[in-house]
C-alpha cells in the first residue's frame, strides 16, 4: 500500500504531466496544493476508509477520488490517462536545469525524445543542433545540466563530504574576507548521504569571493556562475554550491538553505496558520503586512513562537510540535562524551600501537577509554586469544598509568554464526567492556540472523552490540534481521547498542538508533579508531546520535566511568 508521501508524489506527477499538456495554471495548481496537504495527514488508508480524505484542504471531488484510486489500488484512472500522452520517464529530463514542462513536451512530440538517456543521445548525434529555437548555448547549458543532475541522484557518504567539504572551506578562508560562513543542506543535518554540498557565508566582497570559488583548482567544471551564487562540480560527481547570503537575512536564508524539504513545509504551514508566511526573503506578517527579517536562524524561530530546532532534527517528524511545546530533547554533544570503547591497535588489526592509542585517546580529554582488538577469529590470523589479552594488559596497566587516562581492557569478540561467542565465558569475565560483532556469514537469512544477535545479547558479559546492521558504505548492504525483536531483546538484556562513527560504516544510522530508543535501549558511540587519526570518527556517530533525538542519559559514554562499571556489572550479575 502508498504511504502518504509516495501518494504525495504521484499528485505531483500529475501536476506535472497536466502542466506538460498544457492544462490550465489553476487546475494543475490544485494538485500541488493537495500534495502537501496529503503529506501532512493521517494516514491516507484510515482517512479514505472513513470518507474523510474529502475533509483535507485542497482536497476536491476529483482530487479525492485520484486519492481513492491510489489508496486502493497504487493507481489512478487520471495518470493512465496522462501516460497516454507523455512517458512517466520524460518526468526526469525536468530535472536538468534550464529545461521546463513546455520544452520537455516539446522534445517528446517534435523529436521523440522520452528520456534523459534520449536527450543525451540526441545531443551526442548533433540532432538537435537544427532546431531552430535552440542555440548552441542552450544546448551547452542542457548538457551541463544533465551532469549536475546525475550528481543529485548519486549521494556522497557524510565523512567523504565532510572532508572535502572542509577543503573547500579552507579554499575560501584563504580567498577575500568573510564574515560568517556555515554549511547548508543535508550537510549540515548530517545526513549519512549527502547529494550535494550547500555552503553559505557572508561578505562585503560578493563577487570576488564567488569568483575565488569557481577557480578552485578542484572543480572540474563550474556549472553556474552568477554575482552572489555559484556552483561547481568535482570529477567523481560531487556539487558543490556556493551561496553569498545579505547579513540581513542571514538567518532566514541559513534555515531555508538547511532544509529539510519536509520540515521547510511542515514549517510554513504551521506559520500560515498562524497568519505567517515564511520564506528566504523573512517572515511576513499576512495581517499587518510587516516583514521580519532575522541575522540568525534562532531569530527565525523564535518568530514563529517556538524553540530553536537543531539542525539534525529538521527532518519534518515531529520536531515543529515539540518545538512549539518546548519539549526538544536536549540532544547529547560532543563535549559530553567521557569515553570511547571501540578502538584497535597493533595488537590486531590497528595501524598504532597500544600506547599510541592511549595518548591519543588521554588527548581528547576522554576521562577512560577501552581498548577493543579483535578476537582471534576462526579465520584471522591476527588477534587476541586468552594470552595474549593476558599479556595485553600488562601493557594497558602501564599506558593508563602513563597518560592518566582509564584504559579499559574489552575485546571486539566475534558473534559466530550460531550466536555464541569466539572467546570463552571465562576469558570475557576478565574484561573490563565486551563489544560483539558479526563480521563473518553475513548472509544468513533475516531469522538466522534475528537468533544469532538475540543470542549474543543473552550472553551476560555482551556490553555493546558493535556495529548492529554491518552495513559498510564501502562494500556491504549489511545484513538483515528483525529490528524490534533485537532491539526489544538489547533492551531486555541491558546490552547497549552501538553507534559506531568508522568513515566506512556510520552504524546504527539515526532511523535506527530512533527506534532502539524508543525500546529503552541504550547506546554507545564509538569512533572503531584503527589509528590515532581516527578516533574524531567518533564525531560522526555524535550526528547520527542527535538525529535520532538522543540525550546524555541515552548514551552510556556520556556517564562516568563508575556508571558505566555499573552498567556493566548489572547485566553480569542478572539472574
Ligand atoms: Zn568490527
Ligand atoms: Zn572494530
Amino acid at each position: 500500500m502508498l504511504s502518504n508521501t509516495e501518494i504525495a508524489k504521484k499528485l505531483l506527477e500529475i501536476r506535472t504531466l497536466m502542466e506538460m499538456a498544457g492544462e490550465s495554471f489553476y487546475k494543475y495548481m490544485a494538485y500541488e496544493k493537495a500534495a502537501a496537504s496529503v503529506e501532512n495527514a493521517p494516514p491516507l488508508r484510515d482517512l479514505v476508509a472513513a470518507g474523510e480524505h474529502l475533509k483535507l484542504p485542497g482536497v476536491g471531488k476529483s482530487i479525492g477520488a485520484a486519492i481513492e484510486q491510489l489508496v486502493t489500488s497504487g493507481g489512478a484512472e487520471q495518470l493512465d490517462l496522462l501516460y497516454q500522452r507523455f512517458p512517466p520517464s520524460l518526468i526526469e529530463v525536468l530535472g536538468v536545469s534550464g529545461i521546463g514542462t513546455k520544452t520537455a513536451a516539446m522534445l517528446f512530440t517534435e523529436y521523440g525524445i522520452a528520456s534523459l538517456a534520449d536527450l543525451e543521445a540526441a545531443i551526442a548525434a548533433g540532432t538537435l543542433t537544427s532546431v531552430p529555437r535552440l542555440g548552441s548555448k542552450t544546448i551547452e547549458n542542457w548538457k551541463r545540466g544533465i551532469l549536475a543532475y546525475k550528481g543529485r541522484q548519486r549521494r556522497t557518504p557524510l565523512p567523504q563530504a565532510l572532508a572535502i567539504a572542509r577543503q573547500v572551506v579552507a579554499h575560501l578562508q584563504a580567498g577575500p574576507p568573510l564574515e560568517r560562513l556555515a554549511f547548508a543542506g543535508s550537510l549540515r543535518r548530517a545526513e549519512v548521504t549527502v547529494g550535494d554540498i550547500d555552503i553559505v557565508c557572508t561578505s562585503q566582497h560578493a563577487a570576488d569571493v564567488i569568483g575565488h570559488f569557481a577557480q578552485w583548482p578542484r572543480a572540474e567544471a563550474v556549472l553556474a556562475e552568477g554575482p552572489t551564487k555559484a556552483s561547481i562540480w568535482l570529477s567523481g560527481g560531487l556539487q558543490i554550491d556556493l551561496r553569498v547570503l545579505p547579513d540581513h537575512l542571514y538567518g532566514n536564508l541559513l534555515q531555508h538553505f538547511t532544509g529539510s524539504r519536509e520540515h521547510n513545509i511542515k514549517l510554513r504551514e504551521y506559520a500560515v496558520r498562524r497568519n505567517l508566511r515564511v520564506s528566504e526573503n523573512g517572515i511576513l506578517n499576512l495581517e499587518n503586512g510587516e516583514v521580519i527579517t532575522c541575522t540568525d536562524e534562532e531569530g527565525v524561530y523564535a518568530a514563529l513562537g517556538m524553540q530553536f530546532i537543531p539542525p539534525e532534527l529538521r527532518s519534518g517528524l515531529d520536531e515543529i510540535e515539540l518545538a512549539r511545546a518546548r519539549t526538544l530533547p536536549v540532544l547529547i554533544q560532543s563535549a559530553d562524551l567521557r569515553g570511547d570503547f571501540h578502538m584497535h591497535t597493533t595488537w590486531s588489526d590497528g595501524d598504532d600501537t597500544l600506547e599510541a592509542m592511549t595518548a591519543a585517546a588521554a588527548a581528547r580529554g576522554y576521562e577512560y577509554h577501552a581498548i577493543s582488538d579483535h578476537s582471534r577469529g576462526r579465520a584471522r590470523r591476527f588477534g587476541m586469544g586468552a594470552d595474549e589479552l593476558r599479556r595485553q594488559r600488562e601493557e594497558i596497566a602501564a599506558a593508563s598509568a602513563r597518560y592518566g587516562i582509564r584504559t579499559l581492557q574489552a575485546s571486539e569478540v566475534d558473534i559466530l554464526p550460531d550466536g555464541s561467542l569466539d572467546l570463552d565465558d571465562d576469558v570475557l569475565a576478565e574484561l573490563d567492556v565486551v563489544v560483539a560483532s558479526v563480521h563473518t556469514a553475513t548472509s544468513q537469512s533475516r531469522e538466522q540472523m534475528t537468533e544469532r544477535l538475540i543470542r549474543a545479547c543473552q550472553n551476560r558479559y555482551v556490553t555493546i552490540l558493535g556495529h548492529p546492521t554491518g552495513r559498510r558504505f564501502d562494500s556491504s548492504r549489511g545484513y538483515e534481521f528483525d529490528y524490534d525483536a533485537v532491539f526489544a531483546a538489547a533492551a531486555r538484556t541491558g546490552t547497549a547498542l552501538e553507534i559506531d562513527g568508522q568513515a566506512a560504516r556510520l552504524d546504527l544510522p539515526a532511523p535506527l538508533a530512533r527506534l532502539a530508543k524508543s525500546y529503552g535501549v541504550t547506546l554507545a558511540l564509538d569512533s572503531d579508531a584503527h589509528r590515532t587519526g581516527d578516533l574524531a570518527a567518533i564525531e560522526f556517530a555524535v550526528g547520527q546520535a542527535r538525529r535520532a533525538g538522543l540525550g546524555k542519559a541515552d548514551v552510556l559514554n556520556a556517564r562516568s566511568l563508575d556508571d558505566v562499571l555499573a552498567f556493566v556489572a548489572r547485566k553480569r550479575n542478572a539472574a
